[in-house]
Formats: structure tokens, sequence, C-alpha cells
């Protein structure tokens, strides 16, 4: 086989067993994107399809920016690779001071991985070491929280709350145990952003601290506004409270700040937005603005200053990645924050967020849809199932969606959107008004 081209147009697409798809519908009728600029993707017949959900909420600044493509080729023909272990080069202490300047306090320390999933993983692990390094090596449980998402690996399946991704995997981590989850639309339906009632779920915390013993649990991680479940805003003061019982107890507080960091809410992290401090928080993909693969797990200082008290002759934390910090991941982002300072990308969603509320709110009694949320640029469209065949409702809406050029994402019966921060209101207007129709069209 010549393997000298690559060609425009697969001609098999058998080979690529394809993440979180239905492989063999999609085999059938593929979906391909072949270019993106701005707010806009090209299919491969040459259709232009306004992307409301940043791609996997990950393209913040919009597709192709010159400045993170022109970074990204100036690196790669400079320094294409640096052994990440024992080796440095100075993008990744750049980009580390650079980033730990966007957080509050003392979250100043970074350690860098290339996913979501992964600086989940990493910041269980840094947890873990964590309270062993300071003789407290009992505190071992994780506690999570139903309906959450933490990406793809067993730690992070682990603690996750989505059934789907649990039950097929064995017995994945012991010591783990959930909170349960925030939404109730009895009482929260069709909240403007934070709903008032459910504050009080995260005495749930409590409980379990008292079943176990506070000296056995290490962590509690929770995503600030849960995302891939399907959009669940946190109830007002339920994130400070958990803050407190954190405190109380010496348990580490973790954001999953995957979806909600680099200026998804209008401010640079949820826990500026929401004014809580966590102890550790993991980011990814906005931090590339999805370029290149990419993610961050920041630290608070006591934190790391507790791993830096043995001999100076001994690796501190055994753990670590070949690309963390990879240097053309660094210059992508780099030059991503570069974009979100200049244009103040976080700023613009902040004003924006106002002019989204109303459209997402102007969907209230459109058809099919049993509740409304939203925070920042984020929305949950929530669509009542159709009797015995969950999932196929929103699914149906995403295809006659994108055949009418539009890109959103379901999960479950729930429309997400989280639209690149550089949206335009005519393009807000355009999104909910091809939803509104759509749902119309469909069963
Ligand atoms: N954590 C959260 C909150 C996420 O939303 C995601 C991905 O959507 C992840 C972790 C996993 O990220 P990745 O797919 O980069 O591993």
């Amino acid at each position: 086989m010549d393997g000298s081209a690559t060609p425009s147009q697969p001609n098999n697409l058998e080979a690529f067993w394809m993440p979180f798809t239905m492989n063999r519908q999609f085999k059938k009728a593929p979906r391909m994107l072949v270019s993106a600029e701005g707010m806009y993707y090209t299919t491969q017949d040459g259709r232009q399809v306004l992307d409301a959900a940043a791609g996997l909420w990950c393209v913040n600044a919009g597709h192709r920016r010159p400045r993170i493509v022109e970074a990204v080729q100036r690196q790669i023909a400079e320094l294409d690779y640096a052994p990440a272990f024992q080796m440095g080069h100075p993008a990744a202490f750049e980009l580390a001071s650079r980033l730990s300047t966007m957080l509050p306090g003392d979250l100043d320390h970074v350690f860098f991985t290339n996913s979501g999933s992964e600086s989940v993983d990493t910041a269980l692990k840094i947890a873990l070491a964590y309270h062993r390094a300071r003789g407290e090596g009992t505190r071992q449980r994780l506690i999570g929280r139903e309906r959450g998402y933490h990406g793809v690996g067993f730690g992070g399946i682990s603690v996750g709350g989505i059934v789907n991704n649990r039950k097929f995997f064995g017995s994945l981590l012991t010591g783990v145990d959930h909170m349960p989850h925030t939404h109730d639309k009895a009482h929260q339906a069709f909240s403007r952003g934070e709903p008032e009632w459910g504050g009080h779920l995260a005495d749930e915390l409590e409980r379990i601290v008292t079943l176990h013993d506070a000296s056995n649990i290490a962590a509690v991680i929770v995503e600030p506004v849960a995302g891939s479940t399907g959009v669940l805003i946190p109830p007002q003061g339920y994130l400070k409270r958990l803050r407190e019982i954190c405190d109380k107890h010496g348990i580490l507080l973790i954001f999953d700040e995957v979806i909600t960091g680099f200026g998804r809410l209008g401010a640079s992290f949820a826990t500026e937005y929401f004014g809580v401090m966590p102890d550790i928080i993991c980011t990814a993909k906005g931090i590339t603005n999805g370029t290149i693969p990419m993610g961050a797990v920041f630290v608070r200082k006591h934190i790391y200053d507790s791993f830096m008290d043995g001999p100076e002759g001994a690796i501190e934390l055994f753990h670590g990645y070949t690309y963390s910090g990879h240097p053309v991941a660094c210059a992508a982002s780099l030059a991503t924050l570069d974009t979100y300072q200049e244009e103040q990308l976080f700023q613009r969603a902040a004003d924006l967020a106002p002019y989204w509320e109303d459209a997402v709110h102007s969907l209230k009694g459109a058809r099919h849809v049993i509740d409304l949320r939203n925070l920042g640029l984020i929305a949950g469209i929530e669509l009542e199932p159709l009797p015995g065949q969950p999932t196929k409702r929103a699914f149906d809406a995403f295809l006659k969606c994108y055949e009418r050029g539009v890109m959103i994402r379901t999960t479950g019966d729930i429309i997400a959107l989280s639209p690149p921060l550089i949206i335009e209101k005519a393009e807000i207007d355009r999104l909910f008004t091809t939803i509104r129709e759509v749902l119309e069209t469909i069963d």
C-alpha cells in the first residue's frame, strides 16, 4: 500500500472504532467535517454548519484562529518534542506561570496532562498522595456525585455517576461514595441561572462523613456545573456549603473545570464565578482552544509544598506523562491565552450571557420541551422522551438541526449548548429559531 498520501475522502470507514458513537449507524450516513473557521464548520459536501457546541466544549475562541495556528507551526518547526521527565523547555514554565496568575488565591502550581480524563486521575492521585505525605494515609476514600462526568479513566468513571459509563467496566476503584445529584425538576424547572432550591443537598456530604469518619476521606470531586450529564446548574449556596463541610473535616475539594474553565461562564474559571475556592482544579479543553490535546491540574501551594520537604535528590511525585507539557501544546496554549485576553472573550461571554439566557428561555412552551437551564454561555434543553425510546427524540433533533446547518450536542434527551464565546447575537437567534422549528417537525 502506498502510504505517502492522506486521502481527503476516506473510502473505508470500517477501521476507525469511533468513541462515544453509534458506529454502525454513523458509517451508513457519515457526517464528515473537513474544515472550520470562526463559528462555522464546513462539511464534506460543502455546507456551512454553525458550531453551537464549541466542538466538544473546547473551541472557546472559535475555529482556526491565526495566532494559534502560527504559534503551533512555529513551535513544531523549532522544538518538536522535549522529554518531560528530568528535562524541561522554557514554554512549559512560561505557561505554568501564566496560568497560575489566572487563578485566585494560592492555586499556583500546575501539573500538565493531555486530557480531562488524565487531569481527573492526576488530581485524585495527588489528593491521596498528599494525605499520605502529611501522615494521614488513612484518608483514602473518594467522594463523587451521581450524574457526574469526570472523563473515562478508571479514576474518573469510579467517582463519576453516569451509569452507562460505569456498568460495563467491572468493580472500578474501591472506597468511593456518591452524593446525590442536584437536579429536581419538581422544584427547579425553568430556573434562570442558579436554582433557588437545592442548596441543602450539600449536607448529604455530612451524612457520608458520618458513615465513614473524616479520617478515612481524602477528597470530594464535583463539576461546578455538570455538563456531559445534560447541564445541571448548581443550586444557590450549594458549592459554598460543600466548601464549608470539606474545611470542617480536612477533606480536599476538587473542582473539575474541564468545561467551565477558560471563560465558559463569563469568568476565567467557575471558582472565580462562584467565589468558592477548591484545593485542586482539573482543566483541559479550552486550555488550547481544542487545537492540541492538553490538560492541567492546579493545586494550592500547601499541597505542592507538602511534597517538597523530603530529600532534594528524590522524585517527589511518581506520576507524569510522556507528553506532560508538550512543547507544541504549550505554544498552542500560550497563543490561546493571548487570544482570550486580546479579545476580552471572557468578558464578552459575561456581557452576552443575559441575551443568551433570554434566548434559551424563549423556548418555554416549545414542543417537547420540559425544562430549560442556563448559566454563562451554557444551555440545557430537556425534552420529554419518546415513550419507550429514550434518547431518540433528542438525537433526531440533532440530525435535523445538522441538516439545517446547525451543530448541537445531545446527551440522553437533553440538548446541551456551549457555543464559542465569539458567537454573535444574530447567530444566537438563528440557533434557537432552528431548534424551535426542528422540534415542530420531529415526533
Ligand atoms: N471532566 C469533565 C467535566 C468533562 O466534561 C470531560 C469531557 O467532556 C472530561 C472530564 C474528560 O475530558 P477528556 O475527554 O479530555 O478526557
